[in-house]
């Protein structure tokens, strides 16, 4: 209970003085106390979006989407230029940013099925420890809203992987296709019935199929309840918007009010949201004891065209290692603990799960290897200098690069879904200067040849120490 709530149920009109003197002294007592538990254990709400690309915010760039909510919170607190995914894709992303380990120590990427599929039978071990399941044993209240993808049968949802309770899509919008017709039209009719997808509470399926024109409205107002009545105790909500993967649904409040068309629709109710969640923390009073955190699972459905997003300056898109594929539009605020700043420090979804256990006072099991790493001392301006260094980039099981400071080497690449059907080999491997070259347009191998003695030397170290196990991406039910 907060010191405010202490107060306002504690109205001292024509209390006598010595029993206000003492209930005041309660009440500091109580609000000392109270400060104490949440300065130990802040909270975390994670907003993870589906496919939006490097470019597509206001505040990162985009010349006609507006996003006032994104932009507000980007100036009150953190805009991280260089922070990443831990796939190109959605399953192995969201696997990533959960358990804070690459993708291929857990079984949640393929070379062949990419992502989980509702025939899949597969799904995140139970054995894995989640930023949930993590947080749940430091005392904390979870909720997970919004799209799962990974696993939709009961064992792997994510009342079984530390979260209290679930409302959402278990996988991705598109799935469950009825009929085939064109994605362009349907968007245009706000025809929804082609995706027979189910809306879950719990374990249970509550909608079939899924209204998706009021997906972000309904995904955004479980959120705001769950703010609400985890009240006081420290919780971490993990709120997947389901867009703005193909295809794309607005409420009618959106329909048709942006620059940007449809798409730009989309990511503005997705703003909204954000300002929604943020209202919600400041009427609860937890603002300052907040950590939210703004980003996406991996870049823009690149042939999608005006229905997909951009990368900005960024190459390639979804599906791809280059930057445009795996590198987010990230935004954190949390008032009062972390600087205003724009940050070009690396970051990744793989440091939110050990710098979350951290900020709880919790400890990392010692029984298996994290990718990540933990921010908190940077977040709280303890240090100028965050720690990660390098990024691993995997296409399904292959590690196809690797960055270190500024400079990145490509070992293959693919183009996104456009085209390529096999990856091409370089030998020797692409070189580019993330610093003068964001848009890795200028192949620098040959002027440096140490660099890329060294980044292979990374790759291979990297690759000795990784214990893989069997992909949970391929079987299928009934197999
Ligand atoms: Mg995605």
């Amino acid at each position: 209970m907060s010191a405010k709530s202490i107060a306002k149920k504690h109205p001292d009109g024509d209390t006598p003085h010595l029993m206000k003197a003492a209930l005041f002294s309660l009440v500091v007592l109580f609000a000392a106390v109270s400060i104490s538990v949440s300065a130990d254990k802040p909270n975390f709400v994670v907003i993870f979006c589906d496919d939006m690309g490097y470019g597509d915010l206001s505040s990162f760039g985009h010349p006609t989407i507006k996003t006032p909510n994104l932009d507000k919170m980007a100036t009150e607190g953190q805009k991280w230029t260089n922070f990443y995914v831990a796939a190109c894709v959605c399953t192995p992303s969201r696997a990533g940013l959960l358990t804070g380990r690459l993708p291929v120590r857990n079984g949640m990427c393929s070379d062949t099925r990419r992502v989980l599929f509702p025939d899949s039978s597969g799904g995140l071990p139970t054995t894995e420890v989640t930023i949930a399941s993590a947080l749940k044993k430091e005392g904390y209240r979870t909720a997970a809203v919004g799209k799962w993808h990974l696993g939709h049968l009961p064992e792997y949802l994510p009342t079984s992987h530390g979260f209290e309770s679930y409302f959402g899509i278990p996988y991705s919008n598109d799935m469950d296709m009825t009929r085939r017709e064109s994605h362009f039209e349907l968007a245009d009719k706000g025809d929804f019935s082609l995706y027979n997808v189910p809306l879950m509470r719990n374990a249970e399926i509550v909608e079939r199929p899924a209204d998706q024109t009021t997906i972000t409205r309904r995904f955004t107002e479980e959120a705001v309840k769950k703010i609400n009545e985890f009240g006081d105790e420290p919780f971490f909500i993990y709120l997947a918007h389901n867009l703005p993967h193909i295809p794309l649904f607005r409420s009618d409040a959106f329909k048709d009010t942006s620059t940007a068309g449809i798409y730009g629709d989309v990511i503005e109710e997705i703003d909204w949201s954000v300002g929604e969640v943020r209202k919600a923390l400041d009427a609860a009073g937890v603002s300052e004891e907040t950590l939210v955190v703004f980003t996406s699972d991996n870049g823009p459905w690149l042939k999608f065209k005006h229905h997909g997003g951009t990368a900005g300056m960024l190459r390639d898109g979804k599906g791809s290692t280059w930057e445009g594929g795996m590198r987010e539009p990230t935004i954190m605020a949390w008032p009062g603990t972390i600087q205003p700043q724009i940050v070009h420090e690396m970051g990744a979804t793989l440091d939110l799960l050990p710098t979350f256990v951290s900020l709880a006072g919790g400890t990392l099991p010692d029984d298996r290897t994290f990718d990540g790493y933990d921010l908190s001392a940077f977040l709280k301006g303890e240090t100028k200098t965050a720690p990660r260094d390098e990024m691993f980039y995997y296409h399904g099981e292959q590690l196809f690069a690797v960055r270190k400071g500024q400079f990145k080497a490509h070992f293959k690449t693919k183009t996104s879904y456009i085209g390529q059907k096999k990856a091409e080999v370089h030998n020797p491997p692409l070189l580019y200067h993330l610093g003068l070259d964001p848009g890795e347009q200028w192949d620098v191998a040959s002027e440096n040849p140490e660099v890329i003695q060294s980044l292979q030397e990374l790759a291979d170290k990297h690759e000795q120490g990784l214990e893989r196990v069997p992909s949970q991406l391929v079987g299928r039910i009934g197999e």
